[in-house]
């Protein structure tokens, strides 16, 4: 028996083996729970595809979270497969290369619009879909990142767009404790990923974190993946609205 046997869930934000996502779902699949996936398009899918099967996927569904027909389909066929489900994890962003580039005030209202519509509405939007088919004792997780709370830079919008995604965890978590539904974010350190290639001075924040964070080294998908199943399991019955940090100590040790 594993710590998620007998729940069943979705992972959105599959892109390849690079991807947080990935470790996510190897380390939920290991402890039991059954999971369906989504990717973005079809050029994704051409990836994710052979890996949620190698995972005993059997649901792998199209979910691009700006169409909100395609996100209210994707729940609609939860239900007529499963029923019911245990969890949901939240795991997309996107923001133009050029607002991540440029320096900040230079951000344009259609790239603002874009990178806080696709990385914190959507699990507004998501958790409104998925709560007409949540058990109670369900949990949803998200990714979030440092930049919220500090000014990081190249992280830019994405740090905005953060800060709206952690809020709208307090408020999903306080609206929906009530009905035991328990939502929480993950704040990750930096991790090599197609998401990540975006974001300026990537390397430098490997760096940084080796030589500063009190464990000395980045972390991995894998110890994301760790953290999530935590949340999502029966042991964190107790925890909503946090934003759990898995970045080595980095946040705690640099003022
Ligand atoms: P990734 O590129 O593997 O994942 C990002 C995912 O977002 C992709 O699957 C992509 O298809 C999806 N996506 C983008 N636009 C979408 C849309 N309109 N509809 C549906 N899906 C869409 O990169 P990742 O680093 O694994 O990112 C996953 C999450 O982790 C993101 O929220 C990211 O901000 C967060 N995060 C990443 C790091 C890091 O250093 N890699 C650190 C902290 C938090």
């Amino acid at each position: 028996m594993g710590l998620m046997t007998g729940k069943r869930g979705i992972i959105v934000g599959l892109a390849n083996n690079k991807s947080i996502a990935w470790g996510i779902a190897q380390q939920l699949h290991e402890a039991g729970a059954e999971i369906a996936y989504t990717y973005l398009n079809e050029a994704l899918e051409k990836r994710v595809r052979p890996l949620a099967t190698s995972l005993g996927a059997k649901i792998i569904l199209p979910c691009d979270v700006q169409d909100e027909a395609q996100q209210t389909a994707v729940f609609a066929e939860l239900e007529k497969q499963w029923g019911k489900i245990d969890f949901v994890v939240h795991a997309v962003a996107f923001a133009n290369r050029e607002d991540l580039k440029n320096p900040f005030s230079q951000t344009s209202r259609e790239g603002f619009q874009l990178a806080l519509d696709v990385s914190a509405y959507s699990l507004v939007s998501m958790t409104r879909a998925a709560l007409p088919i949540m058990n109670e004792g369900g949990s949803i997780v998200t990714m979030s990142y440092l930049g919220a709370m500090r000014a990081i830079p190249g992280y830019n919008i994405m740090g905005v767009a953060k800060a709206a995604l952690e809020a709208s965890v307090r408020y999903l978590a306080a609206e929906l404790g009530p009905q035991k539904i328990r939502v929480n974010a993950i704040s990750a350190g930096p991790i090599k990923t197609l998401a990540a290639s975006g974001v300026g001075n990537f390397n430098e924040k490997l760096r940084v974190m080796e030589a500063r964070s009190p464990l000395k080294r980045t972390i991995t998908q894998e110890e994301v993946g760790k953290a999530s199943v935590y949340l999502l399991s029966d042991l964190a019955s107790g925890v909503t609205g946090e934003i759990h940090y898995v970045d080595g100590g980095f946040s705690i040790a640099e003022g």
